[in-house]
């Protein structure tokens, strides 16, 4: 077996055990940022069909990528960075199979989004992204913001399917046991369900990156993004 699929069945089989424990189930998206098509194609074929990005000139290079476009034809693509405005109709238009924008972080996006995929009547899957360490630097919607967000989207916003709440956590906490950005995103998704009646089981949480998804796992999330150790280290 391939080095990188051996490095996706480890962390496939790790992914299995912790949610077995939960009974949750747990998607895995392979972030693949910086890394060749070759390897998205080997995974590919070893199984995986997430993959994630964080550049819309990269998510678009790849996914119209020849050798994906023939051998990879149920790939899923997400997307995982910040969303400029100017690349909106260049996501929307030009990625095949975009499957969602785990990303949106204003009432202002939702509403770009919207208004061109009710153009090409498309819809299309989208997470909250939250700000949960409050780092000034670090994009997604406040948290005493998110729920005025969902409720416009819910109601303004009929082509956007918010699955769920995504978060990236603070950078400053990853080789620790702080688990205070995971637990701001559980709570996040209590509010939303108290608020809209709706069961804990239909809200995503999207938590948990190389050195911490088997934690996330452990407090609830449903999926993981996970680059380096399938991948190695990026440089
Ligand atoms: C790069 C990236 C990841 C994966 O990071 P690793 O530490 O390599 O697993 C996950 N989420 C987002 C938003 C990223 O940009």
């Amino acid at each position: 077996m391939s080095k990188l699929a051996d490095n996706l069945n480890t962390i496939l089989q790790r992914i299995k055990e912790l949610s077995e424990l939960n009974q949750t189930s747990v998607r895995l998206i392979a972030i693949s940022k910086t890394k060749p098509v070759e390897d998205i194609i080997e995974l590919y074929h070893a199984g995986q069909r997430y993959f994630g990005e964080n550049y819309v000139d990269e998510l678009e290079k790849k996914s119209n990528d020849n050798l994906i476009l023939t051998q990879c034809s149920d790939i899923r693509w997400h997307f995982v960075g910040h969303l400029q405005s100017n690349k909106i109709n260049r996501i929307l238009t030009r990625v095949p199979n975009l499957d969602c924008i785990q990303t949106i972080d204003s009432i202002e996006l939702a509403d770009r989004l919207n208004n061109n995929l009710q153009k090409q009547s498309k819809t299309l899957n989208i997470l909250i992204q939250i700000n949960t360490s409050n780092e000034q630097q670090k994009s997604g919607i406040e948290q005493k913001d998110f729920l005025s967000l969902y409720e416009h989207i819910k109601l303004n916003c009929k082509q956007l399917i918010c699955q769920g709440l995504m978060t990236i956590g603070s950078l400053d906490n990853v080789n620790t046991e702080d688990e205070s950005d995971f637990q701001v995103l559980i709570q996040c998704r209590k509010e939303l369900c108290d608020k809209y009646n709706l069961s804990i089981n239909d809200i995503e949480l999207s938590m948990g990156m190389s050195n911490d998804y088997e934690r996330a796992i452990q407090v609830g999330s449903t999926i993981v993004r996970v680059g380096s150790l399938i991948f190695g280290v990026r440089h």
